[in-house]
């Protein structure tokens, strides 16, 4: 197999790309108005004409001429994003693109100890945010005191949601995550650090191209690290990883978190009010479910927490409604304080 059609180069793309007369790449790594780019030979550098955009990793793009050129790019299909920081507006779009065409969020999250399911929760919800599929991939699992009890804890907080079990140490899950990826898919590792993301990724590489916590430590390890940030697979597929890419914003829309909750979504169809926000409306199905045992309460807790954080993330986004959010608040408190001196001059009648 051709090694482009081994990380996900297939027919559309290659159509795509046809109409701008250059060849099939894929960008590793960007910087500084360069890219460097995998053919189906090897590797190029390649320049990015001014005023065209910059490419990111995990781009398809066309690339012609001596020195070489990225002359065109194929439409991403998904793309991890976060929204710029304040002050970085000038920009065209609010979002910033970490990494395209990314096809597996993996959700990596070690059960050496109790796993945080909030956590969890909220990269479910971003992985499909961004277009891609989540996969739990839970580390360390030589470590784990109850690992049936945790796996089916994971299970639960994480509804059509695959569950991976994997140790770097028994050699658990490898291969199925490896058989993940043959089909020319492409994964990125989102945890924090220590969770064991370098490990998995040198296991699944059966190489050492991540330098690990150990070799950090004595600062050799560093000269063995490329500088890709698109990793390829022995057997087919890639890993990203980017710095700055350990984690992800939530972005403040409804679908993802649909997704990521489909028992909640489906109760709310049947609440009374089509608007309903579960909190103490008459007629309502989530609450109705969470009374009678059929939605566990913490569940619910995640969710709610979910929607919490979304609504922060388009406040932030957009001054204009914070600022009608806080003379909101502030009306409430002066209504409730305007209350409470009436009821204190009038008694309790
Ligand atoms: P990263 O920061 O997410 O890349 O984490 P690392 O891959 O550097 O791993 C952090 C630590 O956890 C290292 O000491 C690893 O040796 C250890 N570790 C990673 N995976 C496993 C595993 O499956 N089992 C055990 N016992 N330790 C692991
Ligand atoms: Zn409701």
């Amino acid at each position: 197999m051709d090694a482009l059609e081994a990380i996900g180069l297939d027919a559309g793309i290659r159509a795509e790309l046809a109409a701008y007369d250059g060849r099939p790449a894929r960008v590793v790594r960007t910087d500084r108005g360069r890219v460097t780019a995998l053919v189906s030979d090897g590797t190029v550098r390649a320049g990015v004409p001014a005023g065209a955009p910059t490419p990111v990793t995990g781009d398809w793009v066309a690339v012609a001429g001596d020195p070489p050129v990225v002359v065109g790019s194929a439409e991403r299909r998904g793309a991890l994003t976060r929204p710029r920081p304040h002050g970085d507006r000038a920009e065209a779009s609010p979002e910033q693109v970490l990494a395209a065409n990314v096809d597996l969020v993996a959700l990596v999250t070690p059960v050496d100890t109790a796993p945080n399911l909030r956590r969890v929760e909220r990269g479910v919800v971003m992985a499909y945010e961004s277009g891609a599929t989540p996969l739990v991939l839970a580390t360390k699992t030589d470590l784990a005191a109850d690992l049936a009890g945790t796996m089916a804890t994971l299970e639960e907080a994480c509804v059509g949601v695959e569950v991976l079990a994997t140790s770097a140490v028994t050699g658990a899950g490898i291969d199925t995550l490896a058989a993940h990826l043959a089909t020319g898919r492409t994964a990125v590792l989102l945890g924090a650090s220590g969770v064991g993301k370098s490990t998995l990724v040198n296991a699944l590489l059966q190489a050492d191209v991540m330098a690990t916590r150990e070799v950090r430590g004595d600062h050799k390890g560093r000269h063995t690290t490329t500088h890709r940030e698109l990793l390829v697979v022995p057997g087919g597929g890639a890993v990203i990883d980017t710095p700055g890419l350990r984690s992800l914003t939530l972005g403040g829309d409804d679908t993802g978190r649909d997704l990521a909750f489909p028992d909640v979504a489906e109760l709310a169809e049947q609440c009374h009010f089509h608007d309903c926000r579960h909190d103490t409306e008459p007629g309502c199905a989530v609450q109705q479910a969470v009374a009678d045992g059929g939605l566990a309460a913490d569940r619910f807790e995640g969710w709610r927490r979910i929607r919490a954080a979304n609504e922060n993330a388009v406040l932030r986004a957009d001054p204009a409604a914070h600022r009608r959010e806080s003379k909101r608040l502030g009306r409430m408190y002066r209504e409730a304080q305007a209350a409470a001196r009436y009821k204190s001059r009038h008694g309790r009648r």
